[in-house]
């Protein structure tokens, strides 16, 4: 905006100059020629009343001295008076013209006159002299003369105010000039100072912006879209000069800690903190970038094999795990790290990323600071790969579906509510089962879109239910890798609402291991899914190593006893009287007791028998279809009534 009107100021002011400077020229010039004109007429009239005057003085001086030369001067004084009233009928106005022809008018009888007294003179006949003079040319003359004499003063006078005036134009224009260019030029020059300094801002604003859109805002280290170019870059220099590239990926694993305990504001502190020690630890050729919340990347764009991309990573994880100072207060983090090299572990920076990203899953997992990608932990390397690119195309094209599994009441025999089992008809596979692409999707970020699928598939079934007059909650499996991501509290707060569903509508189903992995973390997520009157069961429990007492400060209503020990109930008695102390420990901690994997009447009648609260199995219903859910539902309630 300031750069067009400056743009326009600077117009309007060269054109104003150029417009005065025409404009004094054409008055000038005007001016001038008015004053020509003027002095030119004002000449000829002079000259007229020099002959007049002349004309007069030689008529008297000619009675007096009759000399021929006195008249022959005469008369040519009348051919000078004569040319002079000519030059003016030619040059002057309208006005000149009558008055000349008035003169002529009065001439011509005057020289008949003064002629005859001229040859009265010669005679010496006085009284005829007189008579003519006082008669016919005296009279005469004096028209003639006054009327030449009036006009010649009066051009005189004309001809001085023209020269006055063009000389008061001269001296405005001499004056005005310099002011004018002056002031032109110094708004000229401040036009053009505003122009250059709006060019100047929006050039910083340009490079700004540019600057925002690569870099991340709280640390300023390069974001994922400059380190992804950079990763390009580094690969393809790598593969001209045979080099080796590598990448660390970092993930911090108490940060929620920081941020839950201490507020966002220290949260943000530590990370630029963190940023700057990555940054002054890393070489200057290698990029640091922040990935979002508390994860970050390091590119080395040349390293010395995978020995060096690990040096560099102890390097890193040393100086970020040592204790940061913010305002006094002392914090500690720690932080996993995965590690790839190009050549070693992919050749294309997808795969690198990928797989930089499951060795870090991995190092959390096993708790082991820095890992660096293994094969074997992704054993079924090519194909998982395959799977998680079909999985997302899978997720866009709705390929991914639910069946449910009944839960029923032991002690009333209803249908307290339904698990939601995801299933996934693969155009060339067929149908594939959740074991065979879960644990692929839970080593990547998939999972979370994964998540949010079936929670929306899960929840607007219970809509269509609930519409249909049958109120049954819906119980969703939850990975321990969406327990580490915030979205999902506002994805669930969002789905119930679209639903137009209550939280109690939906259970979410958790595993011990998963509860384990970031303690604090899903700590924090599941409170505020239970303060919002969602329901947590804590799922297979009895498969890890977990302790109840572990899980005591965390907010769960539900406890699935894994199938495992329910299958072998009957067969073996140690499993008998786990599942029964379990339901015991259940009921002590306030939470309701699930049996999964009730696949014969006589578990039934035993689970019935330690008062377990509710089963889930194949003797009571397989998981299937919405539609198959609702006959069997229906048939059930028939045959009870
Ligand atoms: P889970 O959560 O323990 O789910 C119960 C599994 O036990 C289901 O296998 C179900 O079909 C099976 N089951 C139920 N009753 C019986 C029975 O009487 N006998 C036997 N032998 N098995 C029974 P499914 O559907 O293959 O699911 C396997 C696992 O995949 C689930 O175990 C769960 O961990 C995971 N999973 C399924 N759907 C989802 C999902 O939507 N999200 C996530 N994150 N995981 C899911
Ligand atoms: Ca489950
Ligand atoms: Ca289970």
């Amino acid at each position: 905006m300031p750069t067009r009107w400056a743009s326009y100021g600077l117009i309007a002011v060269l054109l104003a100059i150029s417009g005065f400077a025409v404009w004094s020229s054409i008055t000038t010039g005007r001016l001038g020629q008015e004053a020509i004109a003027w002095s030119r007429l004002s000449d000829h009239y002079t000259s007229a009343g020099t002959a007049v005057a002349a004309a007069k003085s030689l008529g008297h001086k000619y009675r007096l001295d009759p000399n021929p030369k006195v008249r022959h001067d005469f008369n040519n004084v009348v051919t000078q008076l004569t040319t002079a009233l000519e030059n003016i009928h030619r040059l002057g106005s309208p006005e000149d013209r009558t008055l000349v022809e008035g003169v002529r008018t009065e001439l011509t009888p005057y020289l008949e006159s003064i002629n005859k007294l001229f040859d009265a003179v010669d005679r010496g006949d006085d009284t005829q002299v007189r008579w003519i003079d006082n008669e016919e040319a005296g009279p005469r003359f004096e028209k003639i003369e006054k009327t030449v004499l009036q006009a010649s003063d009066n051009y005189r006078y004309e001809s001085i105010v023209a020269l006055e005036k063009l000389r008061t134009r001269e001296s405005f224009n001499a004056s005005t000039t310099p002011i004018v260019f002056i002031a032109g030029l110094i708004l000229a020059g401040l036009f053009a100072t505003v122009l250059q300094r709006t060019r100047v801002e929006l050039d910083s604003q340009r490079k700004a912006a540019l600057h925002a859109s690569l870099h991340d805002k709280l640390t300023g280290l390069a974001n994922r879209t400059l380190l992804a170019d950079r990763f390009e870059q580094a690969m393809h220099s790598a593969r001209r000069h045979g080099s080796t590239t590598g990448l660390l990926l970092i993930d911090l694993d108490r940060f929620k800690e920081v941020n839950d305990t201490l507020g966002h504001y220290y949260g943000d502190r530590l990370l630029d903190q963190i940023g700057q020690r990555l940054l002054n630890e890393a070489r200057k050729i290698d990029t640091v970038a922040r990935l979002g919340g508390d994860e970050f990347a390091i590119l080395l764009p040349s390293v010395d094999g995978l020995d060096g991309a690990l040096q560099a990573a102890l390097r890193l994880h040393t100086a970020i795990t040592a204790t940061f100072e913010i305002d006094g207060v002392e914090l500690d983090v720690e932080a996993s790290f995965g590690v790839v090299v190009s050549g070693l572990h992919g050749d294309d920076t997808s795969t690198l990323m990928q797989r930089a990203d499951i060795a870090m899953y991995a190092a959390k997992k096993q708790g082991m600071g820095i890992l660096t990608y293994d094969p074997e932990s992704d054993r079924r390397s090519p194909e998982h790969l395959t799977i998680l690119g079909d999985l997302r195309r899978g997720l866009d094209r709705g390929e991914l579906f639910l069946d449910y599994q009944p839960k029923v009441s032991l002690s009333t025999g209803k249908v307290t509510g339904v698990e939601a089992l995801v299933r996934w008809q693969h155009p060339v596979r067929g149908l594939v089962r959740p074991d065979e692409f879960i644990p692929c999707a839970e080593l990547t970020g998939i999972i979370g879109s994964l998540t949010y699928y079936v929670l929306n598939l899960a929840l607007s079934q219970v809509r269509v239910w609930a519409d249909a007059g049958i109120s049954i909650p819906v119980a969703v499996n939850i990975s321990a890798r969406n327990l580490l991501d915030d979205k999902l509290v506002f994805q669930i707060v969002e789905l119930l609402e679209c639903h137009q569903l209550s939280p109690d509508m939906l259970v979410l189903e958790v595993t011990e291991s998963a509860m384990m992995l970031d303690r604090h973390a899903a700590r924090t997520i599941l409170m505020r899914l239970h303060t919002m009157g969602i329901r947590i069961a804590i799922d297979d429990f009895g498969a890890g190593y977990t302790s109840l007492a572990q899980l005591k400060d965390l907010p769960i209503s539900e406890l699935k006893i894994d199938k495992s020990f329910v299958l072998a109930m009957q067969s073996n008695k140690a499993n008998e009287l786990i599942v029964r102390s379990v339901v015991d420990l259940g009921h002590n901690l306030g939470m309701s007791v699930i049996a999964e994997g009730v696949e014969t009447v006589d578990v039934l009648n035993a689970l019935s028998k330690y008062h377990c609260d509710i089963a889930q199995g194949f003797h009571l219903c397989r998981p299937i279809s919405a539609e198959a859910f609702m006959r069997w539902y229906e048939e059930r309630n028939c045959e009870k009534c």
